[in-house]
């Protein structure tokens, strides 16, 4: 039976307008969860802006947002330049004033023995998924702290901050970083009102994940048929559970949770016990040929 299926996309659980009159920036918002997010917080009447780096995603973005009544800005933007999160930020202030919410979503990743992992691809991923995510987090403090207005900052982590996450070393001690950030920023910026929160999706499949992330997921899972059956839910987890998520954590109800990281995954992560299924090498999973130097 498992964990019963959420209610249909459309369904909002905070009133109608929640976010009426308030701008919300987020990375990576072109493409899937960051899109899912970005529409519900479309949907309760805030305004959006996305950042990310390739026309054809702020594209995407930008029609989600006018089909949902939305006013959009899309900015491009590469989140390891502070510079260019700087012009983004003022680009946004221009068109809707200082935005409200941070949702930094924007990550990289692929998957990749440790031992094959060239100092290229690591500096990447970690450049991109906690430096980024602090470039901007750091932009959009000192603007609020500035100002003297409170604001919400929701940093997208993932689980394997806490397990370790093999054939995914550089993403999971960048998600680590970046729950630890949390943690640190909302202790120092708590005072002039701005709330730091990290929000975990679990498996939550969708058409953008990259080729890399849906081979390996079908390697690793037996393909999308079977996903499901590897969850305690009995089923992955939909676009929309982690955009309620979300908008709640931003939303006037959620104002006293602040430096906490709040997992939307069935309890996934928590499935360990004495007796796992058996090891299987990394590079046997990823059907890799012995290591060679
Ligand atoms: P995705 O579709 O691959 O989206 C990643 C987004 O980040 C893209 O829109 C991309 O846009 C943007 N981006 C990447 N590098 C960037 C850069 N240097 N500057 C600006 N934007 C950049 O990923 P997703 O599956 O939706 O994941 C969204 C978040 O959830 C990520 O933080 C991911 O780690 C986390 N997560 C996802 C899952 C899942 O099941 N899908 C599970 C756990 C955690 P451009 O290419 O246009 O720059």
């Amino acid at each position: 039976m498992g964990i019963p299926a959420p209610p249909p996309v459309g369904d909002t659980a905070l009133k109608p307008g929640t976010f009426d009159g308030q701008t919300v920036f987020i990375t990576g918002a072109g493409t899937g969860l960051g899109k899912a997010i970005a529409s519900e917080f479309a949907r309760l009447g805030a305004s959006i802006v996305i950042a990310s780096r390739k026309l054809e995603h702020r594209q995407a973005g930008e029609d989600a947002m006018k089909a949902l009544g939305a006013e959009v800005l899309t900015v491009e933007c590469d989140i390891r330049d502070p510079d260019a999160i700087a012009a983004a930020f003022d680009a946004a202030a221009e068109r809707f004033g200082l935005p409200n919410v941070l949702v930094n979503n924007a990550a990289a990743n692929f998957p990749v023995p440790a031992e094959d992992m060239s100092p290229n691809a690591w500096r990447t991923v970690v450049d991109i998924t906690l430096n980024g995510t602090f470039f901007c987090a750091r932009e959009f403090g000192r603007r609020h702290l500035d100002a003297g207005t409170p604001a919400s900052i929701i940093n997208i982590g993932a689980t394997y901050a806490w397990t370790g996450g093999p054939g995914f070393a550089h993403s999971a001690a960048a998600k680590a970083g970046v729950k630890n950030l949390t943690e640190s920023l909302a202790v120092e910026w708590g005072p002039s009102g701005i709330q730091v929160n990290c929000l975990v999706p679990g498996l939550m499949p969708h058409e953008d994940m990259t080729g890399d992330i849906q081979e390996n997921l079908a390697r690793t899972h037996g393909g999308p048929n079977k996903w499901d059956l590897c969850q305690p839910a009995m089923r992955v987890g939909e676009r929309q559970e982690l955009g309620w998520a979300a908008t709640f954590l931003a939303s006037p109800y959620g104002r006293f949770i602040s430096g906490h990281t709040l997992v939307v995954d069935g309890a996934n992560w928590q499935r360990r016990s004495l007796t796992n299924p058996a090891v299987v090498p990394i590079r046997e999973q990823m059907g890799k040929p012995p290591f060679e130097m």
